[in-house]
This record gives structure tokens, C-alpha cells and sequence, in this order.
């Protein structure tokens, strides 16, 4: 079995839709098609669900009038055969008539999970009906049927497992199953999603749970990049990665794949291989176990950092105080990304700052706090590069200009991240790029 995701641009209009269909035909293996909304859906969704929460009736209406023309239109250059174009118009009159019922009654967090899943209920059921006039059979597959929540929030592959195989009924080469990334059903039966950008994370749990022989996302650009091609120029995709390769990219700011995707692959042994649409034969980017290599591979950066330190001269041979630091951002239920420690200090970041002034008042009782905001983290990613001492020294040349705030190198064996502010970014990105990877 061969899990194929294709994003919002790619089943963005009826004609990429059709480029979809050739490609899943011409792979001769029993496929699972994930797909995402159409482009500019989710967003568009996302929008109306504030209008609605904000009972501004009056422009939700009209929101809901576009959404309208847009999949009509969408829909009158999807299909010809008049049948095929009646059942969409149901699909197509079911969704909007449930969008406008919201305009009359109290609208909450459980009715915007449940708009914010028509893009993706919306995309598989015109893609399925769009395959069917042009004769090549699939079996549309509901999500909330399978992609189910556990009451502390996550997907459980064993779970996806039991509900998902007994509906993929002897599949054959040619079979073609549909369904819908992103959305899910929680702990209470209620429609929910696993976030933005989260139909990548709907086909590796998939692929986890069957087994899959490969789990291929397909977008628009030919796989991860070693560098932000919106920041450099002279960027150039990346063959191979290792899972945890892979797993610090995404994390680190590589939007291409959502953060949460690599490790339901990597526990299955399931490599993911990254494709672009718009050039199906170029050979995009392939993550496996395979971790042999050491070349480095990649530096990606996540902006919106704040840096914290905590000086104290307590510290001095006492034990127990990290402790008692690392408990207030428990307390707080604020993730920490980097850490740095001396004898008298704690440098450490992070990326949510809804409870800072809290955090700082209680840090306050342990030593002298300051805090830096607008801070990026720049990683280098690679395997065994700390045993790489060219990459190293080519790394703190390239930075020469750049000033340092952090450095962590170590915690892994595959990441050196630097913290840097973030008007100096884009300048470091690019010597980087020329001092490390020569481009
Ligand atoms: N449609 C959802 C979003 O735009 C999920 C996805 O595309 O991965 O976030
Ligand atoms: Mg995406």
C-alpha cells in the first residue's frame, strides 16, 4: 500500500485535479489518496468562523456567498457528464446550507471544528466524483470513521489501525482509496482537526497504521531545501534525511512538512518521500532510517524566539536549581526549546509567551532575570556533525558578523542551533549558505 498526500495547491483548481488523477493512475500499487482543502479554504474558513463567533451576520453571509461561487465554478469545470455534476451540487449544496444555519443559531468551538472540516470533506468528494466520470474507480473513506482522538488529544496508531484495515477490502494494484487529511473526530465524538497544516500528519498516521511501503507527500517544490529559499537564493533540495534529520527541520521552521508528521513514519519504519506536483519525475526528497551518511544537510530557522536568563550566584556548586527553574515553565505548560548553562547562569527560549510576565515574576525569587525578545534559532542540521570540524569552523566564520546569543551543539548528535536576533537572520542565512554548502 502506498500513501499519496496532496496538498491545497495541488488539488487547488479543477485542472491540478486532473494532473492528480494521471499521477495516482500511473502508480500501479493499491494507493490511499490524502488529500488537503483547496487552496485558500481552510484560511477562507478560518475567516468565516470569526465572523461567526463575532456575530457579524451580515459579513459572514456574504463570505459564505463566495465560498459558494468559488465551488461552483470549481465545480462546473470539474465535471461534464450531468450526473456526476448533480451529486456535487448536493456535496456542494449540503456544506453551504450547514454554513448558513450557523448565522441563526449560537455558534462555538465545536461548530467552528466542524466548518473548519468542510474544505477537506468538500475536496475529497469532488475529487471522487471527478475519478468516477472519468471511469476509474475509488472508495471515498471518511476520516471521522477511522482518525479518531484519544481524551488526551493525540491520534493512537493502534487504534487508527483497528478501524482502518477491516474497511480496505483486498486491495488490488489498481485500488484507489480517498480520504480526508486534517480532520478527526475527539474524545467526545465531536469533529476536530490536528491543527493547521496537519493532513501531512493524517497520511503518517496512516501509513503507520498500515504499514505502508511508502508514505509520499506531494507539493509544490521539489522536497526540503538545504536553506529557506524565501531567504536565499541559491538553495538546493535535499536527496536524502535520516528521520531525525528530517524531525529537526520540521520543527525548525521547514514549513513544508507539519512538525508532528515524521514520527508515526519513523516508529512504522515507514520512509517518506517528498514530491512536487508541478515535476513528478524530479526525485524530491526521500526520509528513512537510513542515518549513515554525515555530510551536512540543511539549516532552516524559526523566528519569534524569546531568550531568558537567570543569573544567580546560588548556583555556584548548588544542586536542584535547574529543577526549580524547569518547574515554572511546567507550571506554565511552556515548552523550552534551547538551553545553555555556565556555572552562575541559565540561558533558555521559547516560542510562547502568553504566560512570560508570569514566568519572570516567578523566576524573579530565583536570581536576576533579562529577557530578549525578537530572537531567531538557526540550525544546522546533519548527521554526526559534531564530528564534522570543517563544518564547524566553516559555521563560526560564516557567523564572524553575526552576533551570538546562544550556541547549542551536543544536545543532539545531528543539530547546532544558534540564537540570533532576528533582524540578523537573513544575513546569516546567506553566509552560511555560501560558507557551509558553497552555494
Ligand atoms: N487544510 C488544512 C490547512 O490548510 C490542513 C492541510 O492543508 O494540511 O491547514
Ligand atoms: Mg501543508
Amino acid at each position: 500500500m502506498l500513501i499519496l498526500k496532496f496538498g491545497g495547491t495541488s488539488v487547488g483548481s479543477p485542472q491540478r485535479m486532473q494532473q492528480v488523477a494521471s499521477l495516482i493512475t500511473a502508480i500501479n500499487q493499491p494507493k490511499i489518496v490524502v488529500l488537503s482543502a483547496v487552496a485558500g479554504t481552510t484560511n477562507a474558513l478560518v475567516q468565516l468562523g470569526k465572523l461567526l463567533l463575532a456575530k457579524q451576520t451580515e459579513e459572514a453571509a456574504e463570505h459564505i456567498d463566495k465560498l459558494e461561487q468559488h465551488y461552483q465554478a470549481f465545480i462546473d469545470n470539474l465535471l461534464t457528464q450531468s450526473k456526476p455534476r448533480q451529486q456535487a451540487q448536493q456535496v456542494l449544496t449540503h456544506s453551504i446550507s450547514l454554513m448558513r444555519n450557523y448565522l441563526g443559531y449560537p455558534f462555538g468551538r465545536s461548530k467552528n471544528n466542524e466548518l473548519l472540516a468542510q474544505g477537506e470533506l468538500l475536496s475529497t468528494q469532488l475529487f471522487s466524483l471527478f475519478l468516477t466520470e472519468n471511469k476509474i474507480d475509488n472508495t471515498l473513506l471518511s476520516a471521522l470513521d477511522f482518525m479518531h482522538l484519544t481524551p488526551s488529544g493525540e491520534p493512537d496508531v493502534q487504534d487508527i489501525k483497528q478501524k482502518l484495515t477491516p474497511m480496505l477490502r483486498a486491495p488490488r494494484p489498481g485500488t484507489i482509496y480517498i480520504t480526508q487529511g486534517f480532520i478527526c473526530l475527539n474524545s467526545q465524538g465531536d469533529i476536530d482537526n490536528l491543527k493547521r497544516g496537519g493532513s501531512d500528519y493524517t497520511a503518517s498516521l496512516i501509513g503507520a497504521a498500515v504499514q505502508a511501503n511508502e508514505i509520499q507527500i506531494w507539493t509544490d517544490i521539489d522536497g526540503m531545501h538545504n536553506n529557506d529559499p524565501r531567504l536565499v537564493k541559491a538553495t538546493k533540495p535535499i536527496e536524502h534525511l535520516s528521520f531525525d534529520e528530517a524531525a529537526e527541520l520540521a520543527y525548525f521552521g521547514a514549513k513544508i512538512l507539519h512538525p508532528a508528521t515524521i514520527l508515526p513514519a519513523q516508529v512504522a519504519g515507514v520512509p517518506v518521500r517528498l514530491k512536487n506536483t508541478l515535476q513528478p519525475e524530479a526525485p524530491g526528497t526521500l526520509i528513512n532510517k537510513d542515518a549513515s551518511h554525515t555530510q551536512v544537510k540543511a539549516v532552516a530557522a524559526k523566528d519569534g524566539i524569546t531568550a531568558i536568563k537567570i543569573k544567580s550566584s546560588r548556583m555556584l556548586l548548588a544542586h536542584g536549581f535547574l529543577l526549580k527553574i524547569f518547574q515554572i515553565f511546567d507550571y506554565y505548560k511552556t515548552a523550552i526549546d534551547m538551553v545553555t548553562t555556565s556555572e552562575i547562569a541559565v540561558s533558555l527560549t521559547i516560542d510562547d509567551t502568553t504566560h512570560l510576565t508570569n514566568i519572570v515574576e516567578e523566576l524573579q525569587a530565583l536570581g536576576q532575570v533579562e529577557v530578549d525578545k525578537n530572537q531567531s534559532i538557526i540550525c544546522l542540521v546533519g548527521n554526526q556533525i559534531l564530528k564534522n570540524q570543517q563544518v564547524l569552523q566553516q559555521l563560526f566564520k560564516s557567523m564572524e558578523q553575526t552576533p551570538l546569543r546562544m550556541v547549542s551543539l551536543g544536545g543532539s548528535k545531528n543539530n547546532i542551533s544558534l540564537l540570533v536576533p532576528s533582524q540578523q537572520k537573513q544575513v546569516a542565512m546567506a553566509s552560511i549558505n555560501k560558507g557551509v554548502f558553497g552555494l
